[in-house]
């Protein structure tokens, strides 16, 4: 269990003064956790670092203060201008219509602070006739005198006993106030327990790095500029300390896979030999060396883990083919499961034609395998008349029981978590299943320790023969009908098109009508061939268009994100993705990876909504720039830092939380030395020093490693 000197950063952000339901909704909103049942917790919040700072160390008097500049000052109310409080709650509107103004002075001067739209009987209480009051504000000039609109702040002399000469400005959510924040904020902060130091003295010392509680005070209570940055000491110690732990879990996790027995899965070769004799091309000499590698683990009696990394269309399902055949020959089941059902209903009309040449029974369980023809299904499985079983999360159901199920395949990893992960493995029996994980997510390897420390890698890095590069263009919204008439030109030549339309995040209803508009002007424009698929269409009508799509009855497919992962249709060979600036460089990878997969020239059009912001610019111009999965993935990291490049949306596994900073690499590198000398001082974790190195498990949810803390 969680050390129970821990306890008050988990409680829940609830248990704070000034936190109901509702703000409790905005700060799980802002905080992200989205699926997971627990309502934001303290630490979430500790977590939620500042992304900048209002410097309010300036402090004139008032004969000093100058238009523009952000002042505080104190100051006596001596008159209230303007509309009178027309009292009483029960007034239709307490709001006025012209501005209340509340004059203020101090030794030195006069003036007013005005308020537009306000309610005036709410400022008379703010500001009492003679009462003394710290404000603080920017000055403007207005008919040639000084006047403050709107406060920033109208405090106590109490009040401003706390209040900081930085102020941190945090990420918002809407309907969330940064003052709302900043009390909660200041209610978490003092209570960050003195935990005994985890890290290395000497490494501390040469680093100079504050303490942890000092260290994540300081995020969020800077005393200078400097403090703010993501090189200060107190972020590379809590970057550092993220990394450790992560690293360190992983190491733990990774020990105890290996520890374990797996099963030896040789095959005599019958089936893989047809397979490969049908096969249309040969394979690559990626493909025939991942293979081997595979082979190798499956052969072998440790537990397999490996993950096959290789960019969408560098063909991982034959890859996976193969391997599966392996089992099957040596008299086993095997399960594929994909993340979304246009995904698994793809990979069975893939297969079926290789499959059925070798031999091989094939099976589909997704959401919608129902009522007798899923009962007959789950018979066959229990029966051990199929022999490699595909599906989505159905996979999971209690009742899918397989007869004997030796080797699991998991694709696109990263819509999966690591709970999936066992869950699956679970239904192996006691003898587990080999695992080989498949993700078109290419991973920088900067990364590749922190996020797959527990697994082997094998990498796809050629592509097929005979692919042409995408023509890929970064085009303003403005431009529109020029691309309409590109689009109109290319479907006359019997081109097929896709087009994106953008994810909002948080909004799925927003992305939904998004598509839906432009699928209607599509329509108005070219007549009603132009297809439809989005995230809430039922399973059969979503297929019912991507069918008549793929036969190519349908030259335009307009489609909110469900054709990221995976979807294959080689006559598509222009995409159009709009609103490119706000989808991250791997995301829009994904996509272009759609195109490009014919025998003819493809091209892909990133549109785009005027000003374009430096980062996204940035980011376009790399997809302009390349197609190489791996490139692109380096250049994420360095543009979004690596908290983000898995973010939690896509990764299932949580991201970095506080690891945000450009020195990464050479932090994870030590990180990784630090991990080897503190397992083999102390693999236990028993030493004083191992104890405070699960604590700091612990307070990253290192969720695999507890288990193991757990278990012994
Ligand atoms: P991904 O890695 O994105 O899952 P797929 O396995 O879907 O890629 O493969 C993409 C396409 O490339 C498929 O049409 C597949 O048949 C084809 N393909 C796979 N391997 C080769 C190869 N060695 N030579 C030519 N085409 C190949
Ligand atoms: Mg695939």
């Amino acid at each position: 269990m969680r050390p129970t000197f821990l306890q008050p950063l988990f409680a829940e952000l609830s248990s704070l003064k000034g936190i109901g339901p509702r703000m409790n909704t905005l700060f799980t909103r802002l905080l992200d956790r989205p699926g997971e049942i627990k309502d934001p917790r303290k630490i979430d919040l500790l977590w939620h670092f500042p992304s900048g700072v209002i410097d309010r160390s300036n402090r004139p008097k008032i004969k000093d203060l100058k238009p523009g500049e952000l002042a505080t000052f104190d100051a006596v109310t001596i008159a209230h201008k303007g509309p009178k409080s027309r009292g009483g709650r029960g007034q239709k509107s307490r709001f006025s219509k012209a501005p209340v103004r509340v004059r203020v002075e101090d030794s030195t001067g006069e003036l007013d602070l005005v308020f537009f739209r306000a309610d005036a009987s709410y400022i008379e209480r703010q500001l009492p006739i003679g009462e003394l009051r710290y404000i603080s504000g920017r000055p403007e000039l207005y008919a040639n005198n000084l006047q403050i609109p709107h406060p920033d702040h109208v405090m106590t002399s109490e009040e401003f006993e706390n209040f900081p000469k930085l102020e941190p400005v945090y990420p918002m959510t809407q309907g969330l106030t940064g003052r709302v924040l900043q009390k909660a904020m200041s209610q978490i902060t003092p209570s960050i327990p003195d935990l005994t130091e985890w890290q290395e003295k000497h490494w501390l010392a040469k680093q100079n790095w504050p303490d942890f509680k000092t260290a994540l005070t300081q995020i969020h209570r800077p005393d200078k500029l400097e403090d703010m940055s993501a090189s200060s000491p107190a972020r590379q110690r809590l970057a550092y300390d993220e990394l450790l732990a992560k690293q360190l879990s992983l190491a733990l996790v990774r020990r105890q896979l290996r520890s374990k027995k797996g099963r030896s899965l040789k095959g005599n070769g019958r089936l893989r030999d047809k397979i490969i004799k049908n096969l249309p091309f040969t394979l690559t000499g990626s493909q025939q060396s991942a293979l081997a590698e595979i082979y190798s683990d499956m052969a072998s009696d440790n537990r397999m883990l490996r993950l096959l990394q290789g960019d969408v269309g560098s063909g991982k399902t034959v890859v996976a083919l193969l391997t599966a055949a392996v089992a099957i020959e040596a008299g086993h089941q095997v399960a594929l499961m994909a993340p979304t059902e246009v995904l698994a209903r793809q990979h069975i009309e893939t297969l079926e034609p290789l499959c059925a040449a070798a031999g091989i029974r094939l099976g589909l369980l997704t959401g919608r395998e129902k009522g007798r023809a899923r009962k007959q299904l789950l018979l066959a499985l229990e029966e051990g008349l199929i022999d490699c079983l595909v599906g989505t999360h159905a996979l999971f159901q209690s009742d899918v029981i397989f007869k004997d199920l030796a080797f699991a395949i998991i694709d696109e990893q990263h819509r999966f978590g690591v709970e999936q992960r066992l869950a699956l493995q679970a239904k192996a029996g006691p003898m587990g299943a080999e695992l080989l994980v498949m993700t078109a997510t290419p991973i920088p390897r900067t990364l590749q320790m922190t996020h797959y420390g527990d697994m082997d890698v094998s990498k796809l890095t050629e592509k097929p023969a005979g692919r042409k590069p995408v023509n890929s263009r970064v085009i303003p919204i403005t431009r529109l009908e020029e691309v309409i008439e590109g689009v109109r030109r290319a479907i006359q030549q019997g081109t097929q098109v896709y087009w994106v339309c953008p994810l909002v995040e948080s909004s799925d209803k927003v992305e939904l009508a998004a598509a839906e508009e432009r699928h209607a002007h599509l329509t108005q424009l070219f007549g009603n061939k132009i297809g439809l698929v989005h995230g809430q269409m039922k399973g059969p009508e979503k297929d019912s268009v991507m069918a008549r799509f793929s036969s190519g009855e349908l030259p335009i497919l307009v489609a909110t994100t469900v054709i990221e992962v995976g979807v294959n249709v080689p006559n598509a060979s222009i995409m159009v993705i709009e609103h490119s600036e706000r989808f991250g460089l791997s995301q829009l990878h994904q996509l272009r990876g759609r195109v490009g997969r014919g025998e003819k020239q493809s091209s892909c059009i990133f549109l785009y909504t005027p000003p374009l912001g430096a980062t996204a610019k940035a980011r376009l111009e790399i997809m302009r720039e390349t197609e190489d999965g791996f490139i692109i993935a380096e250049e994420d990291l360095k543009l979004r830092g690596g908290g983000e490049m898995l973010g939690r949306r896509q990764s299932g596994d949580r991201a970095f939380r506080v690891a945000n900073v450009p020195n990464l690499e050479e932090l994870i590198a030590a990180a990784n030395d630090d991990v080897k000398l503190i397992l083999n001082e102390d693999s236990e974790l028993k030493s004083p020093r191992g104890q405070a190195l699960r604590t700091l498990v612990y307070l990253f949810e290192c969720d695999e490693a507890i288990k193991l803390f757990r278990a012994g």
